[in-house]
C-alpha cells in the first residue's frame, strides 16, 4: 500500500515507518520536526517537512503522495506538560488534527490509523481496561485525544472516512535502528537508562504513596515493535473501530527500576518525589478485542525484553539523534 505517516519522525512514527518499509509498503513521512528528528526518518522513506497547523501543507503532501491510508502520530503527548499548558494540547492535538482530516476529505483519502492513548480513560473502575470502559480523562492530553476520537466518528458518519483508533498503553523499547529520544525526556524507561548511562545523577520517583502493591504507579509497557505491528494490521480493518493496545500485564515504577538495574548491571540511584499531577495509579489494557478481530499477538511480552532493546539502543546512541 501507499502510506503517508504524519509525525513519522517521532518515536512511534519512526518505528512504524521502518516496519512499513520492511514489509514493502511505499511510505512517505510528513513531520514538522518540532518533536521529531530528521535522522529518525528511515532513509528509504520520502520525507516531506511540513506542519499540520497549515492546512495547505498537509493537503499538498496528500495530493503529491496520493496515499491509500494515513497514519497519524503528530501530536503532543506529555501528561505533565498538558497539565501546565492545556492550550498547546487542545490546539495541536485537535485543531491541527482537524486540518489533516479536512485535507483527507478534500483529497479523497479515506482511511486513517490514529494514535490514541489509554489516558482517555483516567482511573478505571475495572482492570484490565476494555474498550467498553467509560472514558473519564484526568488530564488535558487524554481529553484532547478523546475529543479527536469523537470527531473521527462524525467524519466517518458524514464523510465516510474509515479509521482505526489505537489506544496505546505505555510504548517502550526500540528497534535496532530507531528508539526513544525526546528533547525533554519525561518517560520512565529512558530516564532510568539515562541514569544508567551516567547522564543523570539519579531517577526521580514521582509518588510512593499510591494504592498499589509497592506504592508506585503501575503501567502496562508494550514493546514498540508489537505496537507497530498493530498499526500494520489496522490497515486491513474493514470498519471504523477503537482498540486498546497493551500486554495485559502491569509493572510498577520500582519494578521497572529493578529490571533496569539487572539488565544494565549499573547502579541506579533514586530520589523519592511527590506525585506528578495527572498520573492515574494503575493502567492495564485488555487487548482481547484486537487479538480477536485482527489476530494481533504481542511477541515481546516481558518487561526485560523491552528494556533490553531500549538499553541496546541507548548504548548505541547515547546522545540520541544528537539534535
Ligand atoms: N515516572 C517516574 N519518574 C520519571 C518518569 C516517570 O517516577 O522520571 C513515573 C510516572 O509518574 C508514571 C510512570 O513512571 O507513574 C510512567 O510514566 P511515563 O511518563 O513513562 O508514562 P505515562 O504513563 O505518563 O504516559
Amino acid at each position: 500500500m501507499k502510506i503517508l505517516v504524519v509525525g513519522g519522525a517521532g518515536y512511534i512514527g519512526s518505528i512504524c515507518t521502518e516496519l512499513l518499509l520492511d514489509e514493502g509498503h511505499n511510505t512517505a513521512v510528513f513531520d514538522n520536526l518540532g518533536e521529531g528528528h530528521r535522522r529518525a526518518v528511515d532513509s528509504r522513506a520520502k520525507f516531506i517537512e511540513g506542519d499540520l497547523a497549515d492546512r495547505k501543507q498537509i493537503e499538498a503532501a496528500l495530493s503529491s503522495t496520493r496515499p491509500d491510508a494515513v497514519m497519524h502520530f503528530a501530536a503532543n503527548a506529555l501528561v505533565s506538560e498538558s497539565m501546565r499548558d492545556p492550550s498547546k494540547y487542545f490546539r495541536n492535538n485537535i485543531f491541527n488534527g482537524l486540518n489533516l482530516l479536512d485535507a483527507m476529505v478534500a483529497t479523497r483519502v479515506g482511511r486513517l490509523v490514529f494514535s490514541s492513548t489509554c489516558a482517555i480513560f483516567g482511573p478505571p473502575e475495572r482492570m484490565p481496561i476494555k474498550e467498553t470502559a467509560q472514558p473519564r480523562p484526568i488530564n488535558p492530553y487524554g481529553e484532547s485525544k478523546l475529543a479527536f476520537e469523537k470527531i473521527l466518528r462524525w467524519y466517518d458518519e458524514i464523510h465516510g472516512l474509515k479509521f482505526v483508533s489505537l489506544r496505546y498503553f505505555n510504548a517502550a523499547g526500540a528497534s535496532g535502528n530507531f528508539g526513544e529520544d525526546h528533547r525533554v525526556e519525561t518517560h520512565l524507561i529512558p530516564n532510568v537508562l539515562n541514569v544508567a548511562l551516567g547522564q543523570k545523577p539519579h531517577l526521580e520517583i514521582y509518588g510512593t504513596d499510591y494504592e498499589t502493591p509497592d506504592g508506585t504507579c503501575v503501567r502496562d509497557y508494550i514493546h514498540i515493535i508489537d505496537l507497530a505491528r498493530a498499526h500494520i494490521l489496522a490497515l486491513g480493518a474493514g470498519e471504523s473501530v477503537f482498540y486498546n493496545l497493551g500486554t495485559g500485564g502491569g509493572s510498577s515504577v520500582h519494578e521497572v527500576i529493578a529490571a533496569c538495574r539487572k539488565i544494565t548491571g549499573r547502579k541506579i540511584d533514586t530520589v523519592e518525589k511527590p506525585r506528578r499531577p495527572g498520573d492515574p495509579p494503575r493502567l492495564i489494557a485488555s487487548s482481547e478485542k484486537i487479538k480477536r478481530e485482527l489476530g494481533w499477538e504481542p511477541q515481546f511480552q516481558s518487561l526485560d525484553r523491552i528494556i533490553e532493546s531500549a538499553w541496546k539502543w541507548h548504548q548505541k546512541f547515547p546522545q540520541g539523534y544528537g539534535d
